[in-house]
């Protein structure tokens, strides 16, 4: 029987294969966390943070999941919230990482590749950050001028 706190949250979807991906407890630092895993293509899906803490390796997950930008390269859409997905890539793993709520889905075989990556020391591509940094601002200053915009209308 699986505990309180596994049935208590919902079942997701694997973006890929559209069957019920499968709860699995995993022991880590602190808390256990619960991921889920697709039982017909083995992927697993990951929330924020839960890719942390299993990879051990604030560097490498930041590096995946923070500053992202705002381009949509991945064809998946998030299994959580319904989202765009972006492909961030580490060494030759591609990763697929929601826009809105920084969920990671990997395919079957990348958490261990990564854990290789993490073991052999990843530096990150300081450029590769740089462009999405970017894409960030431009984003933020359109949403800004449009709210800007809105207020000046809806004064008059
Ligand atoms: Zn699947
Ligand atoms: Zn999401």
């Amino acid at each position: 029987m699986p505990s309180k706190k596994v049935l208590s949250e919902k079942t997701l979807d694997c973006p890929k294969c559209w069957v019920a991906m499968e709860k699995e407890e995993v022991e880590v630092l602190g808390p256990n966390i619960v991921i889920d895993i697709c039982p017909k293509c083995s992927g697993i899906w990951l929330d924020q943070g839960e890719l942390n803490k299993m990879l051990k390796d604030r560097k490498l997950s930041d590096y995946l999941t923070k500053h992202i930008g705002t381009q949509s390269k991945s064809k998946l859409v998030c299994p959580r919230c319904g989202w765009l997905m972006d492909i961030e890539t580490a060494e030759d793993v591609d990763v697929d990482i929601c826009l809105k709520c920084g969920g990671a889905w990997l395919d079957h075989g990348e958490l261990e590749k990564l854990k290789e990556i993490s073991g052999a020391g990843f530096k990150g591509d300081e450029f590769a950050k740089e462009v999405e940094r970017w894409e960030e601002m431009v984003q933020k200053d359109k949403q800004s001028l449009l709210l800007g915009m809105f207020k000046r209308l809806s004064r008059r």
